[in-house]
């Protein structure tokens, strides 16, 4: 028998192997430029013939890069883009080669793919690895079939296998015709590099989340009866090597339209979780704090979204009730109907749902009353005009009202001022945000806060909140 002398250099060598391996595999799909794009149509011959020869009810092909597996085809049933952890491709991975599953029901793995096999409503499957030349495997081609199907032959898996090479051979052309294009058309090129030259590029976006430049700050909304911390907003930043500490304003619009928010929301969401814990750990008898994070429109284009945030829940192990999400109205205008669809789920999973900037957009009661929200945060620019005019004090005493007669919460945002605090206050809102109270802070800052008695935020000298404001 080896000694473990022996055998520790074999597992540490199998261990950078496989790094490697990784790696190559991530730079190859990022050369393709594969990830964090939409559905490829140049496959949908390959999906279709798969579904075809096994008779299956779907088949779908999916690349994946560190974190999710993104579907470029599928045919007989739409198939989505998910997390990789407990995906088929990692089962494919792990076996080195393609695998059959001929009934579900009696050969599930324990940590087997559960999400994608539920979206399939599968109970056969088989999958066969896309490999490039060098035999790293990139992505996998899966059919997917309603009843148990017992007896596949080497012949049809080789088929399978046959197909998944031929999705790698269309994935080199286009590899190679994406280099062709960039060489041979010089006007092009310029033209293209003018634009993408604007800061940040989708690649520098790409750079820093592989380089984890990205962080969150977190800002208290408190309880304005007492000042009591009872939630966090969780805003990002980039802490860029030479720019130094870059503001959401200055990247977001730019993710936004590079699709590069995909997997920087995705980031933000795992991110704002594993904090969750950690402060679940540092304090057991809390669960009451609720974390809120951003997101953005592209984010609510795709179905997977309650799926991932389902598995993010589960894996970090935080409660549902300690997540908000918070969007805007116009994030979910341009596509209604999904929106619509991925808030219901959300909202099952007993995550809040706020709805961000009230008041700024142009159907906010419309909005209101065709979305499942918790909780109204009234916009910055009202709670700022509120000690100015007649008006917007007027506008914000309605919000307060709507919220109240529509059994939501209500926060008011951008509180800088005593007097802002005391209107608000004494018009019945309940919880308020703002610099008066603090700024957005790092997570380590966060964490000092929170460990004052009660939670309870200090009175700033010059405050004087006792006396009861005079409303106009
Ligand atoms: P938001 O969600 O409305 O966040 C509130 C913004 O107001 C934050 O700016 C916060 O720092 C600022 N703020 C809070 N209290 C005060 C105050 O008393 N006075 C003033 N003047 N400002 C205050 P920030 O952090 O620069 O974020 C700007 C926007 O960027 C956010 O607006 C949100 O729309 C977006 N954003 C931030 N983090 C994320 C993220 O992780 N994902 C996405 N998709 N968007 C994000
Ligand atoms: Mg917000
Ligand atoms: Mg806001």
């Amino acid at each position: 028998m080896p000694s473990a002398g022996v055998l520790m250099p074999a597992i540490e060598l199998e261990m950078k192997r496989a790094e490697s391996q990784e790696e190559d595999r991530l730079s190859i799909l990022k050369n393709a430029g594969i990830l964090d794009s939409e559905r490829e149509p140049c496959y949908d011959l390959i999906t279709r013939m798969a579904a075809e020869h096994f008779h299956a009810d779907a088949a779908g092909l999916g690349f994946a890069d560190e974190s999710r597996v993104w579907i470029k085809s599928s045919w007989g049933q739409h198939l989505r883009e998910l997390p990789k952890e407990h995906s088929i491709f990692e089962m494919v991975l792990a076996k080195n080669g393609p695998i059959v599953i001929p009934d579900i029901s009696c050969h599930m793995p324990a940590d087997g793919p559960a999400l994608m096999l539920k979206i399939a409503e599968a109970a056969f499957v088989a999958s066969a690895p896309v490999r490039c030349r060098t035999g790293v495997i990139l992505g996998v081609l899966t059919v997917f079939a309603r009843q148990p199907r017992q007896g596949l032959s080497i012949d049809d898996l080789r088929v399978l296998e046959d197909m998944a090479q031929m999705a790698a051979n269309q994935l080199e052309l286009g590899c190679l015709r994406k280099s062709h294009a960039t060489t041979s058309k010089p006007f092009r090129t310029r033209r293209k590099r003018g634009k993408i030259c604007e800061w940040p590029t989708p690649a520098d976006l790409r750079q820093a989340l592989d380089r984890r430049e990205f962080v969150l700050f977190y800002q208290p909304e408190v309880d304005l009866s007492n000042r009591r911390i009872v939630g966090l907003e969780a805003l990002i930043r980039w802490q860029h090597p030479e720019r130094g500490l870059i503001p959401p304003a200055k990247f977001i619009p730019q993710a936004e339209t590079s699709g590069m928010i995909l997997p920087i929301g995705d980031w933000g969401l795992a991110e704002a979780c594993r904090q969750i814990q950690i402060w679940n750990a540092a304090d057991r008898a809390n669960k009451s704090l609720r974390v809120s994070v951003n997101l953005s429109a592209r984010q609510f284009a795709r179905q997977g979204l309650a799926d991932h945030v389902e598995s993010l829940l589960l894996a970090s192990g935080a409660s549902s009730c300690q997540l908000g999400l918070e969007m805007t109205e116009s994030s979910l205008t341009p596509n209604m109907g999904t929106a619509k669809q991925v808030l219901t789920c959300l909202r099952s999973l007993g995550v809040a749902l706020l709805m961000d900037d009230f008041g700024t957009g142009y159907s906010s009661l419309n909005q209101l009353h065709a979305f499942p929200f918790d909780v109204l945060k009234i916009d910055r620019s009202f709670v700022s005009r509120m000690t100015e005019g007649r008006q917007a004090l007027q506008i914000v005493r309605t919000i307060i009202e709507l919220a109240r007669v529509l059994r939501m919460e209500v926060v008011a945002e951008g509180i800088e001022t005593a007097e802002q605090y005391r209107l608000l206050r004494d018009m019945g809102c309940r919880i308020g945000q703002g610099y008066l109270f603090a700024r957005p802070m790092t997570a380590q800052a966060t964490t000092e806060l929170l460990r004052r008695p009660g939670r309870i935020l200090a009175e700033k000298s010059g405050e004087v909140l006792n006396q009861p404001a005079v409303l106009v």
